[in-house]
């Protein structure tokens, strides 16, 4: 075989590429064995939204105790799930345009790698549980609408009125003052999309105050308590999201998933979010770890942003790395455009298989002073704020209000 001199160089110049990558890649992995070690890595542990922090106690010790990974991760989102002061979860949960209360959920198991899910569910407030008897009881990952319903009852789950007597007078607010701002015709993703004149923070206006003044007696007729009728305008005006997820690993190394949620307010009837989407809301590969989402859910499916979690830690990046990149996917789905960023927000829980875990979100927070957090036990309960891609907060999404005539 011949060999010439121009395959020598090619080679050699190969060569020393390959050897200046390998140089690179240890110090990447230097830092991260570094960023590792500062945190001190511990099994069991659990790690939900913030919104789950108080059924942490509990599902810790679930696990402790050495129950399966997904019944621990699933008791903690039950606890929203039933509380009807969460405005984003089962019950009490906001509803869609129409006054009805539609939920999605999923789980993911590591030991037996099965995944359950349930879409635009109607009438049943445990959608968590009933995702994960989906993954038992069918040979479906997915089911949704009237078939889901269906199935629950079926399955024992009890049919309840999910709308409380609080989210209905916000939706009827919401119909009074402001549905003329719904989720139809094109949005934030569309080219011809243009910030609205009177997006925040526009200058004070009068037709803000107008506007303002006209809701608070629009909610004091509706029988809004006084203490709750700021909170209700904002969730008018703001149409907010929530959601909980849960990701649990055991001292055997077992790790599971799930999410659940009402969606987003005002939504579409049969829109359905990120959150049951497997890879998206939620997603757990029992060699690797497991990671799940909160926030703009249309964006977090285009990142496929839990999978992409998954899949980056499978490339040895660490948990933190691991989601940044999902987060600058969502950065460059908008060519970077702060203009339209602004208005979108994103968080990942992120647990390794060894314990690592990571917060991380697109921005601070949704206000100054409401950081993004992420909840976790391994034997001390806490709250820590996420690590942000940007400095500041979210400008509440979608990109209105937009204050009509
Ligand atoms: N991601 C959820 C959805 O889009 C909402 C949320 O997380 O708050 O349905």
């Amino acid at each position: 075989m011949r060999f010439s001199r121009r395959d020598f160089l090619a080679v050699a110049a190969l060569g020393s590429l390959a050897r200046g990558l390998e140089a690179q890649e240890e110090k990447t992995k230097d830092a991260r064995r570094a960023e590792t070690k500062t945190m001190a890595l511990k099994r069991p542990i659990i790690i939900c939204a913030a919104n789950g922090l108080s059924y942490l106690d509990e599902a810790f010790e679930m696990l402790r105790g050495g129950a399966d990974t997904l019944d621990a991760a699933l008791r903690v989102v039950r606890g929203p799930e039933d509380d009807p002061e969460d405005s984003s979860v089962g019950l009490g949960g906001l509803p869609n345009e129409a006054g009805v209360v539609e939920l999605d959920a999923c789980c993911m198991h590591g030991p037996t790698r099965r995944a359950g899910a349930v879409g635009g569910v109607r009438n049943i407030k445990n959608v968590s549980l009933v995702s994960k008897a989906v993954m038992e009881h069918t040979g479906h990952v997915m089911l949704v609408g009237e078939g889901a319903e269906r199935f629950a009852v079926a399955q024992g789950f009890s049919r309840e009125n999910l709308l409380t007597d609080r989210s209905r007078k916000v939706w009827l607010l919401w119909k009074e003052t402001h549905s003329d701002q719904d989720w139809w015709g094109p949005g934030l993703a569309s080219p011809e999309w243009k910030t609205p004149p009177e997006a925040p923070p526009a200058p004070h206006s009068e037709i803000w105050e107008k506007k303002l003044k006209k809701m608070e007696r629009v909610a004091a007729d509706l029988g809004i308590e006084p203490e709750y009728r700021l909170k209700a305008i904002h969730q008018v005006l703001f149409p907010p999201t929530g959601t909980i997820h849960s990701s649990a690993l055991n001292d055997k190394g077992e790790i599971s998933g799930c999410t659940t949620t009402s969606g987003l307010a005002w939504k579409l009837p049969g829109r359905v979010g990120d959150s049951p989407i497997i890879g998206a809301g939620c997603y757990t590969d029992q060699d690797v770890g497991s990671a799940g989402a909160t926030g703009s859910g249309e964006e977090n499916i285009k990142v496929a942003g839990a999978h992409t979690i998954v899949e980056n830690m499978r490339r040895g990046l660490s948990p933190q790395e691991a989601g940044m990149d999902a987060l600058k996917r969502i950065a460059r789905d908008y060519n970077h455009d702060m203009n339209k960023l602004r208005f979108v927000d994103m968080t990942y829980y992120i647990l390794r298989k060894d314990g690592a875990y990571a917060g991380v979100s697109l921005w601070e927070g949704y206000e100054p002073d409401r950081p993004h957090k992420i909840a976790v036990h391994d034997g001390t309960k806490r709250a820590e704020n996420t690590v942000a891609l940007f400095k500041g907060s979210s400008v509440g999404w979608p990109p209105i209000p937009r204050l009509g005539k």
